[in-house]
């Protein structure tokens, strides 16, 4: 058998990490096994649905380098195929067509009935189609009554049972006689082949729908398993209140690919210790029977602490350019090609200080903004007294015709503070606030011979007047 996934994203909102995360798990299982790893945008529901989200999903699966094989498949076009099924259900008396109006459901059939529980049970599931009336209807999947239970074995959790007395008749088609996700969802997957459907727990229900529908069509069904969710640092279910929930804010605080799969990955599998690793070697030790069974935490530190490994294994040259396309996209900053060298040379000072590309962003930004370095608070630091040792340090280095590299740099700030009796520091910290509007920065003779002896003399006169 072919092993054939599926990551099947509907697009009525951003990518959550979550959606990425079984992307990126159905992804390594195919890969794994030698298999396909196919993209279906489920846009059927056009009311929620929307091009442009559809449209970034797919740019963001594309930014994480995940490939997908064959076409992307858009289930919107599939909907002759979904129809014929409603139909071949409709007639074969396993779904029928539901007049209930709201005010019926509410008072009549969610009422509490002893054996079934509380759970939906249409009026109408029984009734000959001659007695249909010819008004606005959707059409229902007939749940059995007997057997009362469905039994299946899911790859993560192991067997598992679930009562249909807690099932309701589901709709199938709206009442538009556009089918909804439990159906389409069924028939696609069926028409693509898909052997293994992993996705997270909360689809749970709809696998127990979807499985009856299988049974109805008399079609083998995939192999389940289903991802424990994932939770924020107090163990509710991540979402858009945790802040950090959709990719896009993550490509936002400059987190590399690289970083994101290999944190991606890690949250709810496992590989023995392995912590820190490439996509090739993650599709190299994926299994299912890795996927843990309890809900994993997202932890915010650990991440940084991937993607600051990631960052310093990258060489500096990569990093130069992701770094000019991030600014460029995020900051709408676009910097001239002398800034640009000046950053290729300061990138090694700073990359092991960073985790990601907007804390280098930031870290570097008194590069070529000189008027951000001129607007910093810190600025209050540089008392009276710094002013005058600056100004006198100015005074000293200007008529000197010094080789402006950070070694000679470095002698004579040493033989200065000899001279002067003073300490690295005495003269360090003035110097790092005023060039760089920072009191914590790479070595300040280097920023020196970055910033060159005219930009480094003109950015001190400029902070001790
Ligand atoms: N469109 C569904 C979702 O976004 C897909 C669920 C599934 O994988 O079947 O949740």
């Amino acid at each position: 058998m072919e092993i054939r996934t599926r990551f099947a994203p509907s697009p009525t909102g951003e990518l959550h990490i979550g959606g990425a995360r079984t992307a990126l798990f159905n992804y390594l299982f195919a890969k794994s096994m030698k298999g396909k790893f196919l993209l279906r945008i489920e846009d059927t529901d056009l009311k929620r649905s929307n091009s442009s989200l559809s449209e970034k999903i797919i740019n963001d699966i594309k930014w994480l380098n995940i490939p997908w094989d064959e076409e992307i498949v858009f289930q919107q076009q599939n909907q002759n195929e979904h129809k014929q099924i409603i139909d071949f259900l409709l007639e074969k008396g396993l779904a029928f067509r539901c007049f209930s109006n709201k005010e019926d459901l509410t008072a009549t059939t969610f009422k509490a009935d002893k054996l079934r529980g509380t759970v939906f049970r249409s009026p109408w599931r029984d009734r000959v189609v001659m007695d249909q009336p010819s008004m606005q209807n959707v059409v229902r999947f007939k749940v059995p009554n007997d057997p009362s239970q469905i039994n299946f074995i899911d790859k993560i959790r192991g067997d598992l049972s679930w009562d249909l007395n807690n099932i309701e008749d589901f709709i199938i088609a709206r009442s538009d006689g556009s089918s909804t996700y439990n159906l389409a969802v069924v028939v696609d997957d069926h028409n693509m082949k898909i052997s293994h459907v992993i996705r997270g727990e909360d689809h749970l229900t709809n696998t127990v729908k979807q499985l009856l529908i299988y049974q109805a069509l008399d079609w083998t069904p995939p192999i389940f398993a289903h991802i424990p969710l994932i939770h924020n640092t107090t163990g509710e279910k991540l979402s858009k209140r945790d802040g950090n929930s959709n990719l896009v804010e993550f490509k936002h605080q400059g987190f590399l690919p690289d970083a994101m799969l290999n944190y991606l990955a890690r949250l709810g599998w496992s590989y023995k210790n392995e912590e820190y690793f490439n996509l090739d070697q993650a599709i190299s030790w994926f299994t299912l029977e890795g996927i843990g069974k309890s809900p994993s935490k997202f932890d915010i530190k650990k991440l940084l602490y991937i993607s600051k490994k990631h960052l310093m294994a990258k060489p500096i040259n990569e990093i130069h350019e992701s770094l000019l396309r991030y600014m460029e996209i995020y900051k709408n900053i676009n910097i001239s090609e002398s800034c640009s060298k000046k950053l290729r040379l300061f990138l090694p000072f700073v990359v092991e200080r960073c985790a990601t590309l907007e804390e280098i962003f930031e870290s570097s930004l008194f590069l070529f903004e000189e008027e951000n370095v001129r607007v910093k608070k810190v600025l209050v630091l540089l008392d009276d007294s710094s002013k005058k040792i600056l100004a006198e340090f100015v005074a000293a280095i200007k008529p000197i015709s010094l080789i402006w590299n950070s070694e000679y740099l470095n002698n004579f700030i040493n033989t200065y503070c000899q001279k002067n009796n003073l300490k690295f520091r005495d003269i360090g910290v003035p110097l790092r606030i005023a060039l760089t509007g920072s009191t914590s920065s790479p070595s300040i003779v280097h920023i020196m011979e970055i910033l060159g002896k005219k930009n480094t003399l003109d950015r001190l006169n400029q902070n001790i007047d």
